[in-house]
């Protein structure tokens, strides 16, 4: 409605989140104007009243990568479509957002052998491991604490010296540090990896001005947790705009959360175009944009 190019993309092979893969056929009774209405019809209304739009679709994919900023964010997905975006609305629902893969070349061979893991399932698995760190969350803060008791060797790569995690488990990380039972290696981002067929062998590492370091390393933990900061999976976001911690990225519905969030569909709908309204100027800077409803506007012809 604002004249805003968008592109779709869903990890499913079909649109519709919840309602369409969870509960189709159970009817919603606090949709306004709908006294009741399945899930499976509500979703095919709501297509048809995006018709018009023609946003393109990427589903069955995965977003894996986000980076860049405000005005110019890249999206890769896990079939490797690349996409350029001047601002970026995250509906994720909950529990259903996944790691932030790294950039690095390889990466999957890495993965299979479970050199490379975004969760921590065994935390048995790492005993005397050399363990490479990477992030500055509280996943990355905690587990290198928890880690710290088993492994050979924990490294913590992170970008700055300031940690986005727990007062008390940054005074831990730390005091672990000078007491030298963590290494800390900062500031310095993820680069490379080395390895055979698979099994890791060395991290490379490095600074901003590209100053590269090798780390000698068995496994790598990545929590780059996308740069946002996440209360128990959730996205905290601005209630005005929906802005999360990022600038131009905005989260809307069930992984969205502020005082007094209500996980609607109601409240998504809502959010929506609280966010629509605070990306115009970040993706048309300049351009005034004058509040009409949809009545007078229209829509463009299907
Ligand atoms: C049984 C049941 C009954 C409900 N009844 C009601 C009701 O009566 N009224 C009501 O208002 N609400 C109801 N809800 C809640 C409602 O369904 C949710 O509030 C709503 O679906 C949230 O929409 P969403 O778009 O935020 O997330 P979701 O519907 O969860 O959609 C999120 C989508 O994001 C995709 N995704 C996640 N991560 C990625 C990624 N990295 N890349 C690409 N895609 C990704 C997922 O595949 C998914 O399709 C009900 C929920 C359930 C389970």
């Amino acid at each position: 409605m604002l004249k805003l190019d968008s592109v779709l993309i869903d990890a499913l092979p079909d649109i519709g989140g919840q309602c369409a893969a969870l509960y189709p056929e159970k009817p919603i009774y606090d949709i306004p104007a709908h006294p009741g209405i399945e899930a499976a019809m509500l979703i095919e209304q709501l297509e048809r009243q995006i018709a018009p739009f023609a946003p393109r679709r990427f589903l069955n994919q995965r977003v894996e990568q986000l980076s860049g900023a405000s005005g110019d964010f890249t999206l890769v997905t896990g079939t490797g479509q690349v996409i350029h975006a001047g601002a970026v609305i995250i509906a994720a629902g909950a529990g259903a957002f996944g790691p932030n893969r790294p950039p690095l070349d390889g990466l999957e061979a890495f993965e299979t052998t479970g050199s490379v893991q975004y969760y921590v399932k065994r935390r048995e698995e790492f005993r005397g491991k050399r363990v490479v760190i990477a992030g500055g969350g509280d996943s990355a803060v905690d587990w290198a604490l928890s880690l710290s008791e088993l492994a050979a060797k924990v490294m913590v790569v992170h970008r700055r010296a300031k940690f986005r995690a727990a007062p008390e488990s940054c005074s831990r990380l730390d005091q672990l540090a000078a007491e030298g039972r963590i290494d800390m290696v900062i500031p310095y981002q993820l680069k490379a990896l080395r390895g055979e067929a698979g099994r890791l062998e060395t991290v490379v590492v490095e600074t901003l001005e590209g100053e590269e370091k090798d780390l000698a390393a068995d496994c790598l933990l990545p929590f780059a947790e996308w740069g946002l900061a996440l209360e128990r999976h959730h996205i905290p976001v601005q209630f005005a705009t929906c802005e999360t911690s990022i600038p131009g990225v905005f989260a809307i519905g069930d992984v969205a959360t502020y005082q007094g969030k209500l996980k609607l569909i109601l409240q998504g709908f809502s959010e929506a175009a609280m966010a629509a309204h605070a990306i115009h100027p970040i993706v048309r800077p300049g351009a005034a944009l004058h509040f009409e409803y949809s009545t007078s506007k229209g829509v463009p012809a299907a």
